[in-house]
């Protein structure tokens, strides 16, 4: 029988927000059980190659030929003007994936805005088109749907040239014919020294132009964050306000990634038209899109070496196994090349141990071994296939602690050890040629409802003989919490793989917990059921790689700080590619 020495705690990096630590837990991982060491060694040669691709990103249009450097102001605005215009024809051929998640907000007396409902919307810009954006979930009044009441104020902002216009400042006529440029002051955001400028139409410029102000890094004077809104406003159409934040992904550029929107006055009291803040982020810069040719490219380091020496053709269970493996390979591949998974990397490693924890205690050995895998939206979901769990960002990013993911994750290992996952047919490579916008009809990993049940029966009781089995009033809060807001969050609560965790407003998932759990008590401060969105997880925009972000706790001063799966603004650290690589040359991780 395994012992229980094997278990390690992912606490140190997946820490709960706002408390301290306990302490015992703070123990750096100990060496993984023997059934892993082949998948941690394949993984640490994955790091390995993945550390050499990052001091050489992939070809892009060589970085700028150095210049003199400006000395007045003026030779700084035509400097970022003429970068602007780079960056534009440096993305012309590019197809990023662009997310946009809003919640119409509504006032609480006590907590202040909450989210009253929500909207979702996931597409693919291209630069190339004036109308900007293909959709991901093919339905013809899907607009409509996703915009709900929104649909006016919406669609006129997004089209024609819609969302493009929140990435650069001006698309067309970025120029000192249209625009007063006007230097404010030195500030750091981040590592990074910027000029800020106030930009101003001027006047008779044009209706929906820039105006606001821009962040520009003073080495190569990029533009690094856009702050403001588009004016004056057609009559029949409405322009957001909007903080755009650009990361140095490639030397030389700033890559637009992640853009906030808030409208209304929160004040008490305040009447609104609209109220909303909405997060959006653009990824997938560097990954291959529409291309089905171009299936040689191997982007998944997910084959296991059969290194046997014994190796011999494979028995009827062993090739079953295989086959599904097989199977789970072409998914997980095609979801990268698409775009809506991450490359494996170090966020697997502590979801892998939690999930090894939990089959350690349970004597559950699986071959292969499980392997995780996140997907990079929003929406709040998990599904599993063969022997891989996938779970999104959005959901890793809300869950405030190591116990409340296990319950996730006890959920798909608990499909997995019930054999739930028969998805053959994913096998044969010819249903895996489709264009990525329509990845949502052509895969899916939804179960039935006696299957989803007895998934849960079964996870609850791999979750008490395991290291969690103390820690499930946390989780149970978590859903607790989840189950309050569930009715107003039926977009991020809509999975597009595979199962919803609610039902029409009430949470499903793991349910059994739920009345198990404390009460929710939205006034104690240090009792945290669950965390903001984009709190935990950082996506590399050009890459698609994700890493934890490591945080320093922030003591909350009343309950409108919890914030529970709410859009928040965004605030980067901002650091040059080059300083960053040469950080992780020296070795801190
Ligand atoms: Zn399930």
């Amino acid at each position: 029988m395994r012992s229980t020495n094997g278990i390690v705690t992912a606490v140190l990096l997946f820490s709960l927000r706002g408390t301290t630590q306990q302490p015992g837990q703070a123990s750096p991982p100990a060496a993984l059980e023997s059934s892993q060491a082949t998948d941690s060694s394949s993984a640490a040669a994955l790091k390995a190659r993945q550390e050499t691709e990052t001091t050489e990103p992939a070809p892009v249009q060589p970085s700028p030929l150095p210049q003199a450097a400006p000395t007045t102001m003026d030779q700084v605005v035509d400097r970022l003007i003429e970068r602007e215009r780079h960056l534009m024809k440096m993305l012309a051929d590019r197809t990023p994936i662009v997310e946009t998640y809003l919640q119409n907000v509504t006032s609480d007396a006590q907590l202040g805005p909450v989210p009253k409902d929500d909207r979702y919307f996931l597409g693919r810009m291209d630069f190339r088109e004036s109308i900007d954006r293909k959709d991901y979930m093919k339905q013809p009044s899907m607009e409509k749907r996703l915009l709900g009441g929104f649909t006016k104020f919406f669609s006129v902002q997004y089209q024609p040239l819609g969302f493009s216009w929140m990435i650069f400042a001006d698309r067309d006529d970025f120029d000192r014919e249209h625009y007063d440029f006007r230097y404010q002051q030195r500030e750091f955001l981040g590592e990074v020294r910027c000029l800020v400028f106030d930009v101003i139409p001027k006047k008779n410029a044009g209706k929906g132009r820039f105006l606001g102000r821009i962040w520009v890094e003073d080495k190569d004077f990029n533009i690094v964050r856009l702050n403001g809104t588009y004016a004056p406003r057609p009559r029949n159409a409405y322009f957001f306000h909007m903080d755009s934040w650009r990361l140095n992904l490639v030397p030389g550029y700033w890559v637009p990634a992640y853009i906030y929107s808030e409208e209304g006055d929160f004040s008490a009291g305040a009447k609104n038209r609209i109220a909303f803040k909405a997060q959006s982020r653009l990824w997938a810069y560097n990954v291959n899109s529409g291309k089905e040719d171009e299936l040689t490219q191997v982007l998944v380091d997910s084959t296991v070496k059969d290194e046997s020496p014994a190796a011999q053709d494979a028995s009827p269970v062993e090739a079953e196994r295989r086959w599904q493996q097989q199977a789970a390979d072409n998914v997980l591949e095609r979801l990268q090349r698409a775009g809506l998974a991450a490359p494996q990397g170090d966020v697997d490693k502590i979801l892998q141990t939690v999930a090894n924890n939990l089959q350690i205690t349970n004597n559950i050995e699986l071959s292969p071994p499980i392997r995780t895998r996140m997907l990079l939206t929003t929406p709040l979901e998990t599904f599993s296939i063969g022997n891989t769990i996938v779970i999104s960002r959005g959901l890793i990013d809300v869950l405030p602690d190591e116990a409340s993911l296990a319950i996730m994750l006890a959920h798909e290992l608990a499909h997995i050890v019930l054999g739930h996952n028969e998805y053959n047919q994913y096998a044969f490579n010819d249903r895996m040629l489709f264009s990525d916008e329509a990845t949502y009809s052509n895969l899916g990993f939804k179960h039935t409802a006696a299957e989803e049940a007895a998934a849960d029966t079964k996870a609850i009781e791999l979750l008490k003989n395991s290291p969690y089995a103390q820690k499930l009033d946390s989780a149970g809060l978590f859903l607790k919490s989840l189950q309050t807001w569930a009715p107003h969050l039926p977009a991020l609560l809509t999975a597009h793989l595979g199962n919803n965790i609610s039902d029409k407003g009430t949470v499903t998932r793991m349910s059994a917990l739920i009345n198990s759990a404390p009460t929710l008590e939205i006034n104690k401060l240090d009792q945290i059921a669950a965390l903001p969105l984009g709190g935990r997880v950082k996506m590399n925009a050009w890459d698609d790689r994700v890493e934890l972000i490591k945080s320093q706790p922030i003591a909350l001063t009343s309950a409108r700080d919890k914030k529970p799966f709410e859009v928040t603004p965004f605030f980067p650290r901002l650091s040059r590619i080059e300083s960053r690589n040469t950080s992780s040359t020296v070795g801190q991780r």
